[in-house]
């Protein structure tokens, strides 16, 4: 497949109505919508993607359980190199970025075949990208956590447990 991409590169473009990566990307984007688009082309012997996702996730609040919309807009471009010989077993490898390639520079994808799953590229740079703790954007708007600020817990004295013990010998 990407032998066959013409000399000047070529662009795909992908939506949830054009359908072809609504099942992969399913467990990711859920029913929201989204726009995908990916330029190939040829660079000598490697390839180089240039891919946009924009879309909407959906995710509960780390802090108080909403429900949230996390936008999603992402660019990558990533450096796509086929060697079929190499002796590693199971799907496409990702060179280690933070010692084998220039931080800066793009990351690197290496396919033992010259075919790109682009749905699959989309899907982990989706999930690359997620936030660890999606947060409401304002302060939560949960009444049970608005209840905890910090200006209504008890002073430090009054939690004290040997202020406790204080009083009772004051007394006895
Ligand atoms: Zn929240």
């Amino acid at each position: 497949m990407l032998q066959e991409l013409p000399d000047s590169g070529k662009n795909f473009e992908y939506t949830a109505e054009s359908a072809e990566l609504n099942e992969v990307l399913k467990d990711t984007l859920g029913e929201n919508n989204f726009k995908v688009h990916l330029f190939v082309e040829r660079l000598g012997n490697i390839w180089q993607a240039t891919g946009q996702v924009m879309s909407q996730q959906d995710f509960q609040c780390s802090r108080c359980g909403a429900d949230l919309k996390h936008s999603v807009n992402l660019t990558a471009r990533e450096i796509i190199m086929v060697h079929p010989e190499m002796p590693r077993s199971g799907k496409n490898a990702k060179v280690n970025h933070s010692t084998e390639l220039d931080p800066m520079s793009p990351d690197g994808l290496i396919l033992h075949q010259p075919e790109l799953h682009v749905g699959e590229f989309i899907r982990e740079l989706i999930i690359l990208n997620e936030p660890l703790k999606p947060l409401c954007e304002k302060p939560c708007e949960n009444p049970y956590l608005s209840s905890q600020s910090p200006s209504q817990e008890l002073p430090d004295d009054a939690r004290n447990p040997f202020s406790v013990l204080k009083d009772f010998k004051l007394n006895s």
